[in-house]
């Protein structure tokens, strides 16, 4: 049996809701998300981002689920086929093709491993914690761990980039040109992290550049479908379920997996350790995924975000799921 239908299986014979049914099917997955999403929907805390003025116009009912094992099986709930901006979850994916191009010693000698403690674009964590006191999936990191992607030029480089993306998800993805215009128009911030990081002697090349194709990744559309076949993948350890092909090595994975626990999502990254147990990532798009290693991925899409920019209801489907599955790596029962 399927681990995950072995794992509803045993949950729904012990809270005997399945007493009679002798082997749990799609079905049972599907009742389990059923019940958090309806739980989940009417939920309409948080805010949808806008300091980026084109997130704004994110619809924030949206709401879609997505499981997907590494068994090739696919589970959906929602607003699952809807657009929306990755945002910082690339910069999980940018930090494969920069471990892929670069290796771990560079991205850990210029970069770091550590929670900053401070909000994700703090401009105070790289100057204070004297950076390389971070970590890929904050700001500032994430434009240097961009930077140690090569390429050719800069065109090269950005196209490798979004191949690779591309890749996980199984199908070509595009940049949200509205979203990425908006972002560059916005992005100064951005770009004083990426000249702070130069001077700093950690950056490669041209920071200006970094902070280009740094921006464009943010802005890839993808959907919550797309979102867990690429989660799924690091869940399956670098191989694709669907089509077996290896996409990147079991000791990457585990690396940015690591990084997920460290600061996936950023300052709340504590306490979605203590409450779902699995590496996780967010970003202010209202996507948010979750993997659990050798079982599957969960990718959750609603744009309203908490006060740390992670999708309200992501967080609270992640938890309930999370509670209902035992998912906790730590998990001693
Ligand atoms: N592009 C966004 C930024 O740089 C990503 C932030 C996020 O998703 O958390 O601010």
């Amino acid at each position: 049996m399927h681990y995950l239908r072995r794992m509803v299986f045993c949950l729904l014979i012990i809270t005997g809701a399945a007493a009679s049914s002798a082997v749990a099917g799609e079905d049972d997955i599907l009742t389990v998300l059923t019940r958090v999403y309806q739980t989940v929907k009417d939920n309409d805390a948080g805010k949808v981002a806008d300091y980026i003025p084109a997130l704004q116009k994110a619809d924030p009912k949206n709401y879609g689920i997505v499981l997907a094992t590494v068994d090739g099986d696919l589970y959906k709930q929602g607003d699952t086929g809807v657009e929306f901006a990755i945002e910082s979850i690339s910069k999980v994916f940018t930090l494969a093709l920069a471990l892929e191009d670069s290796g771990e010693d560079v991205i850990l000698k210029n970069v770091g491993a550590y929670q900053t403690g401070l909000p994700f674009n703090s401009i105070i964590a790289a100057d204070i914690r004297a950076i390389p006191l971070q970590n890929p999936l904050v700001n500032a990191g994430a434009i240097i761990t961009t930077s140690y992607i090569q390429g050719t030029d800069s065109d090269n480089k950005w196209c490798r980039t979004l191949d690779f993306i591309s890749l996980f998800a199984g199908r070509k993805l595009v940049v949200m040109k509205d979203v990425c215009e908006s972002e560059m128009a916005t992005n100064q911030h951005n770009r004083a992290l990426s000249w702070q990081a130069k001077s700093s002697g950690l950056l490669q090349g041209d920071p200006d550049d970094a902070v280009v194709r740094y921006t464009k990744a943010c802005s890839v559309g993808i959907t919550c479908e797309d979102l867990a076949k690429m989660g799924v993948i690091l869940a399956n350890y670098g191989v694709d379920p669907l089509s077996g092909k290896h996409i990147i090595s079991a000791d990457k994975v585990e690396f940015i997996l690591s990084m997920m626990l460290i600061s996936g999502l950023y300052d709340s990254s504590g306490p979605w350790l203590l409450k779902v147990g699995v590496p996780g990532k967010s970003g202010v798009g209202g996507g948010i995924l979750a993997v659990v290693p050798g079982k599957f991925a969960l990718a959750v899409f609603s744009p309203p975000l908490d006060e740390f920019g992670n999708s309200v209801r992501g967080v609270q489907t992640a938890e309930l799921l999370a509670g209902e599955l035992g998912l906790h790596l730590l998990k001693s029962h």
